[in-house]
């Protein structure tokens, strides 16, 4: 359905859980602490809220969290949402820890796209980053996802770590070879100040882009689709894969945004930037009939555009651990 500013709403990214296998810094640093089980949603649940969704028009799911492998049952899920009359694509954002595990059941799950979530190829950075030394395992199931028929996409994160804006951006450029070597999209993604992305400024997508320019003077725009997202992409002569940014800090993409979000608790969210939303677990639990109702008034009630740029105005107070990126 259409919000109030006439943006057609068909995107839902759905948390599955709060629970984590990594420690990125800018999530879900020690320390932060996860709700009882029995307020997560459960799949039943989930399934119930996308299937009247569908009914309002969403068309395309992600499944996200905390990190969605480490829920149980979760390929099955997936294949359940695929069933839902009206949803077109089912795809996943991960970490990549537990992706080769469960690679063989995606593919039977019939997911759509499975987006890796992979800041650098220098393992001592990732694991600066991330807690853990388990890179070559995810670089591995990069690897073998990319030899299925599943579309495959690697997010980096611009996060300027260091204050120095050197580290990272240096390791940037090295995350290429990925779409290089492989049939694989990397994109490259504004750091948002949400949670304990605060503490850390973000590196424009400009700015990489102008160094991938001159790393790479052929590179030019691709206009092909290749998802439901605001990323804009490039080929460069060559690669196997395109390369995108997502620039949701210094090239505002509000104007078309598509989606609303659903958190591990059941709270539906139409602004990432804001804390406003609705207790959808409480409707689902107790007042099923009124779903429909709900939604549709999220969706109606989307804020015209994100205050990222002015942090003083952000009142979403929560962490991206629970909301789902
Ligand atoms: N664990 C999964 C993963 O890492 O892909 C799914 C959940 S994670 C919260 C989803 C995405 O949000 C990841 O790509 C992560 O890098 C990104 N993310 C986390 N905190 C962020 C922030 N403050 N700004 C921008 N992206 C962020
Ligand atoms: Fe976990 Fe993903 Fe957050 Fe990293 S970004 S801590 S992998 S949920």
């Amino acid at each position: 359905m259409k919000d109030r500013y006439g943006r057609t709403i068909e995107y839902m990214r759905i948390s599955i859980t709060d629970r984590c296998n990594l420690r990125c810094r800018y999530c879900m640093p020690d320390g932060i602490e996860t709700v009882d089980m029995k307020e997560i949603l459960t799949y039943e649940e989930i399934v119930k809220i996308t299937e009247e969704a569908a009914k309002s028009g969403i068309r395309h799911i992600k499944i996200t969290g905390g990190e969605p492998l480490v829920r149980k049952g979760c390929t099955e899920l997936i294949r359940k949402l695929k069933n839902v009359e009206g949803i077109e694509t089912v795809t996943m954002t991960t970490n990549g820890i537990l992706l080769k595990q469960y690679l063989g059941e995606l593919q039977k799950s019939g997911i759509d796209g499975i987006n890796v979530s992979l800041d650098t190829t220098n393992p001592k950075l990732y694991r600066e980053i991330t807690g853990s030394d388990a890179m070559s395992d995810v670089l591995d199931a990069i690897v073998e996802a990319s030899k299925t028929s599943i579309p495959v996409k690697v997010n980096a994160v611009l996060f300027d770590l260091h204050g120095d804006g050197q580290t990272n951006a240096a390791s940037y450029l090295k995350l290429l070879r990925l779409a290089e070597d492989y049939p694989v999209d990397v994109r490259f993604i504004e750091g948002m100040p949400i949670g304990r992305g605060k503490a850390f400024p973000t590196i424009s997508s400009e700015e990489v882009f102008a160094e991938v320019q001159k790393a790479y003077p052929s590179v030019s725009q691709d206009t092909r689709l290749h998802g439901y997202g605001p990323a804009k992409y490039y080929t460069i002569d060559g690669f196997r894969g395109s390369i995108g940014f997502i620039s949701a800090i210094h090239g505002k993409f509000c104007d078309s945004c598509n989606r609303i979000r659903l958190s591990a608790v059941g709270f539906v969210k139409p602004c990432l930037c804001y804390g406003e939303g609705y207790d959808l677990k409480d409707v689902v639990r107790n007042h099923p009939s009124q779903i429909q109702t709900v939604l549709q008034k999220a969706i109606y009630e989307k804020p015209k555009e994100h205050c990222f740029e002015k942090e003083e105005q952000i009142s979403e107070n929560g962490n991206m651990i629970s909301i789902g990126g």
